[in-house]
C-alpha cells in the first residue's frame, strides 16, 4: 500500500471503532513500511479526512497530514518495530476493559483464541501514551507469543497483518472476553483448551475458508 492508500484505509475504516470502544477512546494505524498513517487524536472518528489522517514514520516524526497524531504513537511506533504487523488496533471496549480492570488475562476457553495466539496476557500499567506504556505492551505480547494484549486498568491492542483483519480479530477478543466473564459470572470456571488441542486448530486454521479452485 502506498502513503496515500494507507490514509485512505485510516478515514474508510476509523468509523468501525464506534462500535468497539467509547466517545473518542481507542485508536488505529495502518503500516506502508517505514511509516504508518494513525488516526488523529481527541477527534470523532467520522470527523476527519485523508489530508487529515497524520503519517507518521517509525522514529516517531509527524511526516504528513493536517491533524496531530494519535497521543498512543510511541505504542503503535514501538509495536511496528517488534512486530512488524500491518495494523493496530487499540480499544477501551468494554468486556476486554474490565479483565483490565481486574487484571486478568484472557485465558483459551475457546477456540477462536489462535486468531491471536494461545492467551491474551496482560500488560503491565502506565499512563496513557508514555514509552514506558509501548513498552509493556510490546513486553507482554513478546512472552505470550500474542498478537494481542490487555492492558491494566486501560483496554485491549490487537495487531494484524492488514487493518481489515486487525479489526476482525479485535471482535473476536472482545467476544471472548465477554464469554469468559459470562461463565464466570454464573460461579464456575470456564474450561481451557489445552495446548495440543490449540495446535490442531492452529493446523486447521491454515486451511479454512474457500478453496482457490
Ligand atoms: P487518542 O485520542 O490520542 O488516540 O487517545 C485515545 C486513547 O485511547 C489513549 O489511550
Ligand atoms: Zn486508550
Amino acid at each position: 500500500m502506498t502513503h496515500d492508500a494507507i490514509r485512505d484505509a485510516v478515514v474508510e475504516h476509523a468509523p468501525e471503532l464506534a462500535a468497539l470502544t467509547p466517545g473518542r477512546t481507542g485508536n488505529l494505524s495502518v503500516r506502508d513500511g517505514d511509516a504508518f498513517a494513525i488516526t488523529p487524536t481527541g477527534v470523532p472518528y467520522d470527523s476527519f479526512d485523508t489530508a487529515d489522517v497524520p503519517l507518521v514514520s517509525l522514529d516517531g516524526e509527524h511526516l504528513d497530514g493536517a491533524m496531530d497524531p494519535s497521543s498512543e504513537v510511541p505504542m503503535h511506533r514501538h509495536i511496528y518495530r517488534f512486530d512488524e504487523p500491518g495494523a493496530i488496533v487499540h480499544t477501551h471496549s468494554p468486556y476486554a476493559t474490565t479483565l483490565a480492570t481486574l487484571h486478568e488475562e484472557l485465558p483459551p476457553i475457546h477456540y477462536m483464541i489462535v486468531a491471536v495466539g494461545k492467551r491474551v496476557p496482560v500488560a503491565e500499567y502506565a499512563p496513557y501514551g508514555t514509552e514506558a506504556l509501548a513498552k509493556n505492551a510490546v513486553d507482554a505480547m513478546r512472552e505470550a507469543q500474542s498478537t494481542a494484549t490487555i492492558i491494566e486498568n486501560h483496554g485491549l491492542v490487537v495487531t494484524g497483518p492488514d487493518l481489515p483483519t486487525a479489526i476482525e480479530n479485535t471482535v473476536h477478543v472482545e467476544s471472548l472476553c465477554e464469554l469468559y466473564l459470562r461463565a464466570k459470572a454464573i460461579g464456575s470456571t470456564p474450561h481451557e483448551l489445552t495446548d495440543d488441542q490449540l495446535d490442531v486448530v492452529l493446523e486447521k486454521f491454515e486451511s479454512y475458508g474457500q478453496s482457490d479452485d
